[in-house]
This record gives C-alpha cells, sequence and structure tokens, in this order.
C-alpha cells in the first residue's frame, strides 16, 4: 500500500469538499481511504464490506451513493469493461488495465507508450476525445498456470 498515495488523495479529497461546500462525512471519508488502500478495483460490495464494520449502520445503499459521489467529484473512477462488474478504482492518474476473462481480475498497467497515443493520426469521426485508458482482456498468470496440464 502507497501511503502517499492515500494521504494525498484524501488531502484533494478535502479541499475539494471544502471548496464545493460540500460536507466532509465520515463515510465519505472512508470510503475513499478504503479505495485508496488497495489497488485491485473493488466492486461497490466489496467496498461495503471493507468498510462496514469501520462505520455503524452503515448500509449498502449509503456505500452506492457514496461511491457515486466520490466519481462525480472525479477523485475516484468507474470502470466499465466488458463482462464484470462495475469497479471502483481510486488511482485517478492516467493508467491502463489487464482484465483477466476468466477471475474477472483487474491490474494495473503503467506504460509510457499508451499514455501518448496518437490520436491526431486515427480517424476519429469528429470525436473530441478528453480522455481514455487502455484494457487488454485475456488470461492473468494465475489463470494461465491452473489451465495448463500437470505433468
Ligand atoms: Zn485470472
Ligand atoms: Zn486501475
Amino acid at each position: 500500500m502507497d501511503q502517499d498515495r492515500v494521504d494525498n488523495g484524501l488531502r484533494r479529497f478535502e479541499s475539494l469538499c471544502r471548496e464545493r461546500g460540500l460536507p466532509l462525512t465520515v463515510q465519505r471519508r472512508e470510503i475513499l481511504k478504503a479505495l485508496l488502500q488497495r489497488d485491485d478495483h473493488p466492486t461497490a460490495d466489496q467496498v461495503y464490506g471493507c468498510v462496514k464494520e469501520r462505520i455503524t449502520g452503515l448500509s449498502r445503499t449509503t456505500v452506492y451513493r457514496v461511491l457515486e459521489t466520490l466519481v462525480r467529484l472525479g477523485v475516484v473512477r468507474r470502470l466499465h469493461h466488458p463482462g464484470t462488474s462495475v469497479r471502483f478504482d481510486g488511482k485517478i492518474s492516467r493508467h491502463h488495465h489487464l482484465v483477466c476473462r476468466k477471475c474477472n481480475r483487474v491490474i494495473d498497467l503503467e506504460n509510457r507508450s499508451l499514455d501518448h497515443l496518437e490520436l491526431s493520426s486515427m480517424r476519429l469521426h469528429g470525436f473530441q476525445v478528453e480522455d481514455y485508458s487502455v484494457h487488454l482482456v485475456g488470461v492473468c498468470a494465475d489463470c494461465g498456470r491452473k489451465s495448463r496440464p500437470t505433468s
């Protein structure tokens, strides 16, 4: 776990709340912290499972609502990958993903050439690109090992 990432993320969030006059609730803070502490791109249910002990009386609905707020504020990203349920990512700097089609694991991928795609050379049909993230779909190392016949 990267403590700097957690601290910076929380600080950023606190100043955003101040700027927009949003109350900095314990729920929002704890849910963001949980996301910043993990890099496995949990589902809303996994986030709930991870913070419910820390916040008394927390409901699943509240977790869903708080996650939406965090996404809207831009401190958390929602990931849509075909075949997987919606996942959340506390890492908002540009990065890419390896998506395992067997176990649905989502692994962060840092790659400078993917960060700097030559968009100007593509036919974009008038589309204005604001952001992108590449996901490579395949089979992770663990699943690959499992499916190989043992001799
Ligand atoms: Zn896998
Ligand atoms: Zn990620």
